[in-house]
Order: C-alpha cells, then sequence, then structure tokens
C-alpha cells in the first residue's frame, strides 16, 4: 500500500480549528524530514500552468509612476525587471535588432527568437519565417497533444499570423473589439477550464499612447495603464478563486512588446526599446534583474515552466528562464 502524507483534507481525522493546522503543519514538517515514506514534494505534485499577459506599448517608468497595485504586487512578491529590451541586440551590424513595432514585438515573445530568425520585420508579417520558428503553442502542441492551449488577444494579427496558420495549436482562440472583453474572456475561461497555458494581450494602453503621447507626463497615457492594472486584477481574482488553485502551479509572466517615443514607436531610441517584464509564482525568486533580458524570455520560461523538452534546433535567444535569472539579484 502507498503511504500519503501529503495529507488529504478528507482523508484523515483532524480535529477543526488551529489544532488541524498545527497537525497538518506537523506532518508536513515529517514529510519534509523525510521521517515518513513520502509523496512527491508539493511543487511536483502541483500541476503547472502559465498565465501569460502581454500589455502593449507600456513604458517602463510610466508602470512604476501610474497607481497600479496589481502589477506592483506582482513585481514585489515575484521577479521583475525595469531595463529588460525590445527590438533585438541593438546596432545595425546586429541581426536580431528589429522594429519596435508590435508585430516583430509579440513574434518576438511568442516564439522565443528575434527578427533574424522569424523575420517578421513589420506589421504585415509579410516575408515571415514562422513555419520554422513557430508560436509556442505550436512547441508545446509536439510534446504535449492533450494540453489546453488559450489566447484571448486584442490585436488581431497575432492570431492572423502566428497561430491561425497552424490549425489545432490552441485549443481555444478569441479576438476581441475591447480589453474589457478581454479580461471577460479570460475570466470566464479560468472558472470553467482547465488551461496549461493562457495568453492574453491588451492593446489599450498603445492606443493611449498614440494619441496622447508615451510618456509619465501624460494623464491619459498614465490613466491607461491605471486601467490595464484593473482588469489584470480581476483576472488574478478569477485565477485565485479556481477551486482547483490549490493543486495548480501557476507561473504569471508580464510583459510589454515595446516602449514608445512622442507619439509613435518603431524606432530604436531607449524610450521605445526599454520594457519590463514581471514574473510571479511559487518557483520565482522575489527580486530585480538588472540589465534585464529581452523579452524573448518570455516564451523560454512558458516552456521551461511546463516542463518541456528544448531542443537545440528551435533555436531560442534565451538559455535560462526569468525566474532563474532572478536567483542572483539584488533584493529590490
Ligand atoms: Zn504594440
Ligand atoms: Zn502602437
Amino acid at each position: 500500500m502507498q503511504t500519503h502524507c501529503c495529507v488529504e483534507k478528507d482523508s484523515l481525522f483532524l480535529p477543526p480549528g488551529g489544532f488541524q493546522m498545527l497537525v497538518r503543519d506537523l506532518l508536513l514538517s515529517v514529510c519534509l524530514l523525510g521521517l515518513l515514506p513520502c509523496c512527491a514534494s508539493d511543487a511536483e505534485v502541483r500541476t503547472p500552468a502559465v498565465l501569460v499577459i502581454g500589455i502593449d506599448g507600456v513604458r517602463p517608468d510610466a508602470l512604476q509612476q501610474a497607481d497600479t497595485p496589481h502589477l506592483d504586487r506582482l513585481a514585489r512578491e515575484g521577479a521583475v525587471s525595469w531595463d529588460a529590451y525590445a527590438g533585438g541586440r541593438a546596432g545595425e551590424d546586429q541581426p536580431t535588432q528589429q522594429a519596435t513595432s508590435s508585430g516583430p514585438g509579440w513574434s518576438s515573445i511568442l516564439t522565443g527568437v528575434w527578427r533574424d530568425r522569424h523575420q517578421v520585420a513589420d506589421n504585415s508579417f509579410e516575408g515571415n519565417n514562422l513555419e520554422q520558428y513557430p508560436h509556442i503553442f505550436v512547441r508545446i502542441r509536439e510534446q504535449r497533444p492533450e494540453a489546453m492551449l488559450a489566447s484571448i488577444v486584442h490585436w488581431n494579427p497575432i492570431h492572423e499570423h502566428l497561430l491561425k496558420p497552424f490549425p489545432g495549436a490552441a485549443s481555444f482562440l478569441v479576438e476581441t473589439e475591447t480589453d474589457q472583453e478581454v479580461e471577460s474572456g479570460a475570466v470566464a475561461l479560468l472558472g470553467e477550464a482547465t488551461p496549461d497555458v493562457l495568453f492574453l494581450h491588451f492593446d489599450d494602453v498603445d492606443h493611449a499612447g498614440h494619441a496622447h503621447g508615451y510618456s509619465t507626463q501624460e494623464p491619459e497615457y498614465l490613466a491607461s495603464i491605471e486601467q490595464v492594472d484593473e482588469h489584470v486584477g480581476r483576472v488574478l481574482d478569477a485565477l485565485q478563486a479556481r477551486p482547483s488553485s490549490a493543486e495548480e502551479d501557476w507561473l504569471i509572466l508580464l510583459t510589454t512588446d515595446h516602449g514608445g517615443r512622442g507619439t509613435s514607436h518603431g524606432g530604436q531610441s531607449a524610450e521605445e526599446r526599454t520594457i519590463w517584464v514581471i514574473a510571479h509564482g511559487r518557483g520565482v525568486s522575489s527580486g530585480v534583474v538588472s540589465p534585464g533580458p529581452g523579452h524573448t524570455v518570455i516564451a523560454r520560461s512558458v516552456l521551461d515552466h511546463l516542463k518541456l523538452e528544448v531542443p537545440a534546433s528551435w533555436g531560442l535567444a534565451d538559455q535560462k528562464p526569468f525566474a532563474d535569472a532572478a536567483e542572483n539579484v539584488t533584493e529590490g
């Protein structure tokens, strides 16, 4: 008979209240000390899952200035970089340099490679090489045919070019007209299904940047970041409310595709290239990563959390997931 010492709530009589907690804590301590034949560790028995939240066109200085309690909490409890980068390695002689535009940006975030490989030069996606360097859902599907992979986006070309050419890669695709619909779709999905990976894309901050300017001095731009923080908060509430959340090991990754300068982006200025990355989850060390990685690190981090094999032939730009990068950093 197999002995379980990571006790299920109903599998053992325990007195109510604090004593119950004490008994369970004691049992856990005995487990950890190896004094009983034991089930796998807590981290190993939980099912890994990943929530990736992409927020279009958010400058890190504006995010830090805006009143964003939900994003602030994730950054404080998890790993954060305020000086990560979009646009590949800077320099005309650098093969990975790419426009700080949405097409190349989301392609890099979701494939884990830069323009030298995915060949997405601009928002037309013309001449792309996404067949050879596809969206991570295509990679995950190869190894996990049964995985539930969901994507809800406000900027529809992400689906049009990165997922729809690969039928069957995604389990669930929704294109929306508003950020509110992205939130509602995510809340509904998290209430009814069990995604292995859920990708969300919010677009309103980029609209505010184009309309009013990407700047810490623009109230409309800051207000749009505060608005998306509320969407993120309600998605996090839905994640927390899942009946099975105690058995799940969620990694939450957040980033943006580019910054902005004046009312546009696409160039190689620091204001357009400098971005932020946040990782939050049980296995993530808390701290500030500086200098930060390229936003290609998101793809690697998703694959790593799901414990997938990552062959060298996939050509990913990053060798380490962001959660590991945070291990050797000073407390922020
Ligand atoms: Zn964008
Ligand atoms: Zn834009």
